[in-house]
C-alpha cells in the first residue's frame, strides 16, 4: 500500500463539500472559486446514504458520478467517504435494530446522526455493503488519495442487542465466570454473577447513580472498552471491504482528539493514516490545541497526520460562537502543520442554509462568492500552500520528552468514586504539557504500547491504573538511565479498578523509593503549600501524605499536620531518576521544576523561549524545519541561534539575529547546514 504522503505532492487544502444540497449550476462555480483558492480537495459523500440507497435493494449512484467526474475534470484530488455516519430513516422504520438505547434506557427513534447501534446486524450488513459498493464503483478514480470511513465515529448503546455482545465479548475476555467475580470484585454489595446471562449493560437502570459515576467501576471500566471494540469493530469491517478493492488507497476516520468514548490508541492500529477535527474554544490556550494534535500524532505512532475538518471562520454549537480573528484561521492552520499534519481541510466548502450547520461558516458563504473577509484569508493561505509545496510534506517531529495518555486511566478516573470530584485527567496532563510547551520543547504522547526507547523523559501525571507489566516498562527505562516523573494518586489499582494491596504507590513503589500512606482531598478554596528550590508553591486539589523510603525530598508541606512531610521526591534508580510530586500545584511551580528536570536529562529547548510565540521542528529528506507561531496580537522579536530560510518568504535569516513576527505571524524556517 501506498503511504497517504506518498499519494499527494504538498500540503493538501480543501475539505468537506456537499454539492447535494445545492442546484448544480451552482457547483460550476464552486470549481471556479476553489481554484481561486487554491482547493486542490474535497471530501465527498460524508452524509449521503439515504440518497444514494433509497430502498433496501435500490442503490442510486447517478448524482454522486456527476460529482466525482466534474471534481476530477477540475483536478481536484478526493477523500472519499462511506456516507455511514448517519443512517437512512427507512432504514431505521423498517429495522429497528438500528436505533440505539441509550445511558437512561430509552430507544431512540430516528433522527440526529451518530445514530446506529454498533451491534446491529442491520447496521453492520449495509454498511459495509455500501462501502463495497463504492470501492467497487469508483476504483478507477485515481484523483481519491483517502477513504474516509463513517464520520466522527462516537457515542454509545445500551440496546439488546449490545448487551448480548457484551457478554460474549466478557466471555472471550475471562473465559470463566469466577474469573469475571474476581476482577469486578462482586463480593461485595452482593453482586455474584451465576450465570453470563445475569450481566446487564452499566448505566441509569443499573450501576449508575450518574452518568460519569458508578457503583462498580469494573463492570463499567469493560463497559467502555467493549463500546469502543464495538464501534472499532463497524469501521474494521468497513476497513476491510474497501481495503479488499482499492488495496493501493489509504484508510482514515476522522477522531476528535480528547474524545471520552473511544480508545483512540486502539484504533490507531487499525488505521493507515490518522485524521481528526480541530474545533477548540474560543478561549483555548495554544498548548491545549497543540496538546490534541500530539496526542492525535502519537495515536498515529508518531507519523504525519491528517487535519481533517477545521472552521474557516466561526462554529455554530457554542454558547457563544465568535469569529476567528484575523490572522488566526492561518495561524491554527499552520500550527496544525507545525505539529505535523500533512493537510489542512475545513468543514465546509459551501455553507448551508438549513439545519442544525447554517450557522457554522463555510469557505463559500451564504453570500455566495469570493468577496468576503474569510474567503480571501482562506484564497491567501490556498497561494502559500502552494507555494510551500513538499518541502515539509511526510516530515516527523524528533521529541526526546513523552507524556503517558491512556483511555483506561481516563475512564477508571472518571468513574471512581472518590477521592475528589474535581479529578480531571487531561487538566494533570495539561499543567505538564504547558509547561513543556511554553519552554519549546517537543512532546510526545504516548500510550501504553508505545516504546520508551527513544526518550530521555517519561512524564506519566496522575498513573492511577498501572497495568500489567507497564511498572516493569517504566523500570527497565528507568534503569537504563531514563528520567521519571508521576504524580499524586499513582500506581493505586491495576487494569480491573482493582487496589494493589501492599502500599500506595503499589508497583511503582521501589522506582520512586516512597510509601504513600493516606490522600488528603482539598475543596477548590482550600490549600495547603510546599518550599521548593527556595520559593513556596500552592497544594491543591489531592495531596498524598509520603514516607521516604530512600528518595530525598525536594520540597515538603508547609500546613496542616503533614507539615515537614514530603511533596516533591527524588529517586535514584539504576542510571536514572524517578521524581514524585505528591500534589497538584500552579504553572510557576512546573515550568521551574520541569526546566531543572529536562535540565537534569540533557533535554534543551528548540528556541529561546518568548511569551506567546510557539515553536517546533519537523524533519525529512528536504532539511529540518523550524515553525514559529506567534499568538500575541503584539509583534514578537525570536533570537535565532542558525542561519536559516523562510520558506513562506524565501528570507534569510542569519545565525544570531532577531526575526520579528507580526501579530499571529508564522515563519517556516529552514535550517540551513
Ligand atoms: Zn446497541
Amino acid at each position: 500500500m501506498k503511504r497517504y504522503s506518498d499519494k499527494v505532492q504538498k500540503i493538501v487544502y480543501g475539505g468537506d463539500y456537499n454539492p447535494e444540497q445545492w442546484p448544480e449550476d451552482i457547483w460550476k462555480e464552486d470549481m471556479r472559486l476553489f481554484k481561486e483558492a487554491g482547493i486542490d480537495i474535497v471530501t465527498l459523500n460524508v452524509f449521503s446514504w439515504a440518497a444514494i440507497q433509497p430502498s433496501e435493494d435500490e442503490y442510486d449512484f447517478a448524482r454522486l458520478d456527476k460529482i466525482m467526474n466534474l471534481v476530477r475534470e477540475n483536478d481536484l484530488k478526493v477523500c472519499l467517504a462511506t456516507s455511514t455516519g448517519a443512517h437512512p430513516a427507512w432504514m431505521a422504520k423498517r429495522h429497528p435494530d438500528i436505533l440505539r438505547v441509550d445511558f437512561e434506557g430509552r430507544k431512540r427513534k430516528f433522527g440526529a446522526r451518530h445514530n446506529s447501534c454498533p451491534n446491529s446486524p442491520t447496521y453492520q450488513k449495509y454498511s459495509v455493503r455500501l462501502a463495497k459498493k463504492l470501492a467497487q464503483r469508483y476504483k478507477d478514480y485515481e484523483n481519491i488519495v483517502v477513504w474516509h470511513i463513517s464520520n466522527e465515529y462516537g457515542g454509545e448503546c445500551y440496546c439488546e442487542n449490545c448487551e448480548q455482545a457484551f457478554r460474549r465479548w466478557l466471555k472471550e475476555k475471562y473465559k470463566t465466570l469466577e474469573e469475571l467475580n474476581r476482577v469486578w470484585n462482586t463480593s461485595f454489595w452482593g453482586h455474584t454473577f451465576y450465570d453470563w446471562d445475569e450481566i446487564v449493560l452499566p448505566n441509569a437502570l443499573s450501576e449508575h447513580f450518574e452518568y460519569d459515576r458508578s457503583t462498580f467501576q469494573g463492570i463499567t471500566l469493560d463497559y467502555r472498552r467493549f463500546n469502543s471494540d464495538s464501534i472499532l469493530n463497524c469501521y474494521r469491517m468497513e476497513y476491510e471491504a474497501v481495503k479488499e478493492i482499492t488495496p493501493e488507497i489509504p484508510v482514515t476516520t476522522n477522531l476528535m482528539g480528547f474524545y471520552p468514548a473511544l480508545d483512540y490508541q486502539k484504533w490507531g492500529r487499525y488505521m493507515d493514516v490518522i485524521s481528526w477535527d480541530n474545533y477548540p474554544e474560543v478561549d483555548a490556550t495554544p498548548a491545549k490545541i497543540a496538546m490534541q494534535h500530539d496526542l492525535m500524532r502519537g495515536v498515529g505512532g508518531g507519523k504525519p497526520f491528517l487535519l481533517m475538518e477545521q472552521t474557516p471562520g466561526v462554529t455554530n454549537w457554542h454558547d457563544y460562537c465568535a469569529l476567528k480573528r484575523p490572522g488566526v484561521m492561518r495561524l491554527l492552520s499552520y500550527q496544525a502543520v507545525a505539529h505535523g499534519a500533512d493537510s489542512v481541510m475545513f468543514f465546509q466548502m459551501r455553507r448551508s442554509i438549513g439545519a442544525c450547520e447554517k450557522y457554522h461558516s463555510a469557505v463559500i458563504d451564504h453570500v455566495g462568492n469570493g468577496d468576503t473577509r474569510v474567503f480571501r484569508e482562506t484564497a491567501k493561505l490556498g497561494k502559500e500552500l502552494q507555494r510551500l509545496g513538499d518541502f515539509v510534506l511526510g516530515a516527523v517531529t524528533e521529541a526526546k520528552a513523552a507524556i503517558y495518555f491512556d483511555w483506561d486511566n481516563w475512564w477508571a478516573l472518571t468513574c471512581t468514586a472518590g477521592p475528589t470530584v474535581d479529578l480531571d485527567y487531561k487538566a494533570q496532563i495539561l499543567d505538564y504539557y504547558q509547561a513543556l510547551h511554553t519552554q519549546n520543547i517537543p512532546v510526545d504522547l504516548v500510550g501504553a504500547e508505545d516504546d520508551l526507547s527513544k526518550y530521555k523523559l517519561l512524564i506519566a501525571p496522575l498513573l492511577y491504573m498501572t497495568k500489567t507489566g507497564y511498572d516493569e516498562k517504566i523500570r527497565k527505562f528507568v534503569r537504563e538511565g531514563g528520567i521519571f516523573v508521576t504524580t499524586f494518586f499513582s500506581g493505586i489499582v491495576d487494569e480491573h479498578d482493582l487496589v494493589i494491596t501492599g502500599g500506595y504507590p503499589g508497583k511503582l513503589r521501589d522506582i520512586l523509593g516512597i510509601w504513600a500512606e493516606e490522600i488528603d482531598a482539598l475543596p477548590e478554596d482550600k490549600e495547603n503549600c510546599f518550599d521548593y528550590n527556595g520559593s513556596r508553591y500552592p497544594a491543591r486539589l489531592l495531596c498524598d501524605l509520603i514516607h521516604s523510603e530512600g528518595a530525598r525530598a525536594l520540597g515538603t508541606y508547609q500546613k496542616d499536620f503533614y507539615a515537614g512531610m514530603p511533596a516533591v521526591t527524588v529517586n535514584e534508580f539504576g542510571k536514572g531518576k524517578a521524581y514524585y510530586v505528591a500534589t497538584r500545584s500552579d504553572a510557576a511551580f512546573y515550568r521551574l521544576f520541569l526546566q531543572d528536570v529536562c535540565e537534569e536529562c540533557s533535554i534543551t529547548p528548540l528556541l529561546g523561549d518568548v511569551e506567546g510565540v510557539e515553536v517546533t521542528v519537523r524533519e525529512n529528506e528536504n532539511g529540518r524545519f523550524l515553525f514559529l507561531l506567534n499568538h500575541n496580537d503584539a509583534f514578537a522579536e525570536v533570537y535565532i541561534e542558525e542561519t536559516c530560510s523562510d520558506l513562506l518568504t524565501d528570507e534569510t535569516f542569519f545565525e544570531g539575529t532577531r526575526i520579528k513576527m507580526e501579530p499571529k505571524g508564522v515563519k517556516i524556517l529552514k535550517i540551513s547546514r
